[in-house]
């Protein structure tokens, strides 16, 4: 295992900038995500780093080599991918294998044949060695690709969506198995994923791309509790974060924040803040809380139940309208139902609203 490190890396496609001045480290033993959504660049990183591409300026280190300009196959990293492209006619022992029987020197047999075993049994496939791809699970076939790599004992593990052509409750399973398996055996893996709630499971550190540029690189927590600017905001979370149009009031003491849903008081004082003017407010469903308000003017519009969560659209004046999340055992709401929301100060973000910078978290 090794580090990882981009300085100043760019990439072009004549006038499209899938890359833009890539500054990125990534520890020894990390599981970092390179997370964005379609098109934002993130499976350029990777490719450059795999070698597959070639970048346009900058430096890319694997350890303490620059491997700017080497190929793919002097690199030492390992590419599963989202099709995982096993060989049909080979069984899985003989896919795993594949890699070693290709190397040169060739390992001996009882040396690949000890490997292959070590890395089935992590995988939980050892039972499985003697069947062909075609006589196992689209799961167990995507465990055959991690295995393929891992037999490899690469320096870094590049992993490219691994996940996205399993059905939800599979995917949700070896993820918990992939993170597991990282615990195991301390390899750094960088993982592209369109997918928040993957990085945010997975992930020691997030890279958050949008239109080729780094928007933040910090842990899980961070990314979620302190979002850089407000594409993170939105782009991280279950559901979208809600902003909201106002202005500060009040200097010394407490602050609050005047829109179109009332006044909501933000628990800082106006000292902490740099700028006064020209801000948003952004608010996660699960910042909000609604009670019933007899005569209020707030109402609810519309309510969503999934499961453990109701969500409550409520819209006040000027169809301003925001998302909050209650609990269904404890809130019985239905649309049309008069509201007052509360506001958690500890969990609302101020952006500038013509840049979208984060300026002032609640915590
Ligand atoms: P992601 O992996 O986040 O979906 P990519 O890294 O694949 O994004 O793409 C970044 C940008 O580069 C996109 O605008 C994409 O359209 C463009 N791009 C990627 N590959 C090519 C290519 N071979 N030719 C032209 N444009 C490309």
């Amino acid at each position: 295992m090794s580090t990882v490190s981009f300085r100043g890396v760019s990439k072009h496609y004549g006038p499209t900038v899938a890359l833009d001045g890539l500054d990125l480290e990534v520890r020894e033993g990390e599981f970092v995500s390179l997370l964005g959504p379609s098109g934002s660049g993130k499976s350029t990183t990777l490719n450059l780093l795999a070698g597959l591409l070639d970048a346009d300026a900058g430096e890319i280190r694997i350890g303490a080599t620059d491997v700017t300009l080497l190929p793919p196959e002097r690199r030492d990293v390992a590419m599963v991918f989202q099709n995982y492209a096993l060989y049909p006619h080979l069984t899985v022992f003989e896919n795993i294998a594949f890699p070693l029987e290709v190397r040169r020197p060739r390992p001996d047999a009882a040396t690949i044949r000890e490997k292959v075993e070590r890395v089935a049994g992590l995988l939980g496939i050892a039972a499985l060695l003697a069947r062909y791809p075609k006589e196992i699970s689209g799961g167990q076939q995507q465990r055959v690709a991690l295995g393929r790599a891992m037999v490899r004992d690469p320096k870094v593990f590049l992993l490219d969506e691994p996940l996205s052509n399993l059905d939800a409750r599979l995917r949700i399973r070896m993820r918990r198995d992939l993170k597991a398996l990282h615990q195991a055996l301390g390899s750094t893996i960088v993982y592209v994923t369109h997918d928040q709630s993957e990085a945010m499971t997975l992930s020691s550190r997030i890279a958050v791309f949008d239109h080729g540029r780094l928007q933040q690189y910090a842990p899980p927590a961070e990314i979620y509790d302190r979002p850089a600017n407000a594409f993170v905001a939105n782009f991280v979370g279950d559901r979208e974060t809600n902003f909201l149009d106002g202005a500060l009031e009040g200097t010394d003491g407490e602050l609050a924040f005047v829109t179109a849903l009332g006044r909501i008081p933000l628990g800082r004082r106006g000292s902490a803040l740099p700028s006064r003017a020209g801000l948003r407010l952004g608010a996660r469903p699960e910042a909000i809380g609604v009670e019933p308000a007899a005569g209020a003017e707030l109402r609810v519009a519309l309510a969503e139940l999934s499961g453990a969560d109701l969500f409550l659209t409520v819209q006040g004046r000027d169809n301003t309208e925001v998302v909050a999340r209650a609990d269904p055992r404890a809130v019985r709401l239905e649309p049309g139902a008069t509201v007052r929301l509360r506001f958690d100060p500890t969990r609302l973000h101020l952006f500038d609203a013509e840049s979208g910078a984060a300026v002032s978290h609640g915590s």
